[in-house]
This record gives structure tokens, sequence and C-alpha cells, in this order.
């Protein structure tokens, strides 16, 4: 390691320039550094993603990467965290902006998901309840549920995990309360997620009831989660909810004949109206495979949907609504913090290194293993 002072952060570079620079920096470290890009990060950072992908695609390519020293993920803080965990404890991984959170994830907190275990615990529910955490959470939420009997799940494969889940609930219902009862799930953080995916597996809405982390538990009992199938923590992407049932009204009435695909994170109604929904995947690989000529409208981040917009000249490709919903805290990782890591790593320091500690990191892999042996 170098023993020169770690290089500043120059946020006033201009982007050509630090783009520039991170070309020669990507050089120097050759094989050693792997840089990863989630969808939604600017076209500026998208070019030097050695792998582009959604969250479930990233952490797999994570999970495979062996051979690499450093891993530099240009995404969100808790998609770093499952990078260390996936890794080895030797190799580093960097995120170019602390700052880069996920509002979503914060919305369930280690302490919050503790008290609402244990009321159901006191309601004597908990031998049959299998908690499922959405890949967007902290750390601390996936070894919750990886000390529980849970599982992590993506929007690629939400599907097949809450079925998963909901078998092994039903086998522990039926185990401690005999051959007709039946189990249930806690869906941790996205409210919208949980309610779509279990909706399409034919659980009606009123099998499900909200937890309200910031009302009382006995409120929340009472309010449905005593009996429900399926227990949605209250929480929600700030960017998908912003899509609303009337932008699809809008938006057919403005390009008729146009397909609407939108996010499961997007609300009930909105998934109602849309043609279709799915993960970032599945709403990739369904405008590219259209055939010239198709029109799309997109329920999900703007940069995703510029950038298909641009790959795909000989289609219409239009964000679902007029606003642009812009993943704020995924646009902190611009080229200055990309050159600013890189800069320091060929210096010999490593900075904003992401390390979840071993209990941690130890428990949560048990719910990453469920979800990856599940797909
Ligand atoms: S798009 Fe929503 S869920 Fe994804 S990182 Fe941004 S705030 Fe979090």
């Amino acid at each position: 390691m170098s023993t020169a002072s770690a290089t500043l952060l120059d946020t006033a570079i201009s982007t050509e320039t630090a783009c520039r620079r991170i070309a020669e920096l990507k050089h120097q470290l050759g094989e050693k550094l792997l840089i990863l890009g989630h969808h939604y990060q600017v076209d500026e950072v998208v070019q030097f993603a050695d792998q582009l992908g959604d969250s479930f695609k990233l952490a797999r390519i994570a999970s495979d990467a062996k051979d690499v020293e450093y891993i530099l993920f240009c995404g969100v803080h808790f998609m770093a965290e499952s990078t260390d965990i996936l890794t080895r404890p030797d190799q580093i991984v960097v995120l170019p902006d602390l700052a880069a959170g996920c509002s979503m994830a914060d919305m369930a907190n280690a302490d919050q998901v503790e008290t609402a275990w244990d009321a159901l615990t006191e309601h004597g529910m908990r031998s049959d309840v299998v908690p499922i955490t959405y890949m967007n959470s902290t750390a601390l939420i996936k070894a919750f549920c990886g000390r529980n009997g849970g599982v992590v799940c993506t929007s690629s494969n939400a599907e097949k995990v809450i079925t998963w889940a909901l078998r092994r609930a039903d086998a522990a219902a039926r185990e401690h309360r005999g051959p007709d009862a039946r189990g249930r799930i806690v869906f941790l953080p996205d409210q919208h997620l949980g309610r779509n995916v279990s909706y399409e597996l034919g659980i009606p809405l009123k099998d499900m009831a909200i937890w309200d982390p910031h009302a009382l538990p006995e409120v929340n009992l009472d309010n449905g989660c005593d009996n429900a199938r399926v227990i949605l923590w209250k929480g929600h992407c700030s960017v998908h909810t912003k899509f609303l049932a009337p932008h699809v009204d809008a938006v057919r009435e403005q390009y008729p004949g146009i397909q609407v695909i939108a996010h499961p994170e997007c609300t009930f109604e909105v998934v109602q109206k849309a043609d279709q929904y799915g993960s970032t995947e599945k709403i990739i690989r369904a405008v590219t495979d259209s055939p010239p000529g198709s029109k799309w409208a997109i329920g999900t981040e703007i940069n995703l949907v510029s950038r298909l917009a641009k790959q795909n000249p000989d289609k219409t490709v239009v964000s679902l609504s007029g606003i642009n919903c812009l993943c704020s805290t995924m646009y902190r990782i611009d080229p200055a913090h990309l050159m600013w890591a890189l800069e320091n790593l060929v210096d010999g320091h490593v900075v904003n290194q992401i390390q979840v500690d071993q209990e941690t990191a130890k428990d949560a892999l048990v719910a990453l293993d469920r979800m990856l042996v599940l797909v």
C-alpha cells in the first residue's frame, strides 16, 4: 500500500476529463478490477461497466467473480452490501459515493422488524410465518430472514420465491396446527412488489394486510395482520410509485396501440392497468425482442427508458409518465466519484469500501443462498 495521502474528490472536474481519466485508470488496474453497473445508472457511468444488470443478475455475477481483487459497484448501498456478502473476504467492494442509498431499503430497519416479529410470536403465529425480503433491503434485514427460515427475492424471481415460502409456511402450519392449517409470509420492505406478485399467484387482496412499522403492533394485528396469508411491510419505492393509473390512460390516448409495461414496484392500480409487468431484465427483453414499429410505454426509472429508446430507434419507447422518474440516489454515482475511487485504488488507497460484519454476513448469506438455489 502507498504511504502517500489519499486523492481528494474533485466534484468540479468536467465529465469529459473524468471519463478520459477513468479509461486510463481502468486500463491500469486491468484484470484486478470488475466494474458492475446497474441499469439505472447514467450513460456516462454505464460505458465503463464490465457488466450491466439488475440487482439479481449483478448478485450472480459478483458471486462468480472469483479472480478479481476489486469490485467497484455502480449502484446503491444495499447492492454493494450483497456483493460483499457474496464474495470472498479478501475481495474489496467499493461504492463510489456512500450517499448512494435507497429510500425503500431505509423503510425497514432491524429494530422495527424485530418488534413486528416479537408481536407475531406473542400472538402465536411465529411457527408458521416465513419472512421474505426483497433484495432492496439492508444486510441486517437479509440476516434477519436468514436466521428465521426466510429468504431473499428480486423482482425477477419473486413468484418462485413466494411460492416456495408459502409451501414452507404451510408445511410448518400443518405440523403445528393440524392438517387444514395454512401458513403465511411477511414480505419486506416493498408492499407493492409483494402485493402484485402475490395477487398474480392467486392470493386475493382480502388475504393481504399491511404492517405499518410506525403503528403499534396491536393496531397492525387488529387491522388484519393477525389473520392474513400475506403480511406486507409498509414500504415503497419513491421512484416507481410516481407512476399513476391516469398515466396509463393518457399514454394510450396519445399513442394508440401502445403496450404498457410496468415494473412490479409500481402500485397495484398501475400494474393491473398495464399490458404486462416485470423485472428490469424482463422489460429490456420485451422491448428488445419486439418487432420494428412496436410502441412501448415503460413504468420504470428514466435512465433505463432513455437508453432503451436510443438502442431501439425503429420503435417508439417512452416513459409511462410525463414526469422524469429518476432515482436520485443512483444518480449520485457520477464520473467524478468513479474517477476518485479508481485514482485511490491505483495509488494503493481503498476508499468507500463496503464491509458487512461477519455475523450479519453469515446470516444474510443463508437467505441469499436459499434464493440462489431456487432459481
Ligand atoms: S429505484 Fe427505488 S428501489 Fe431502486 S434504488 Fe432507487 S429508490 Fe431504491
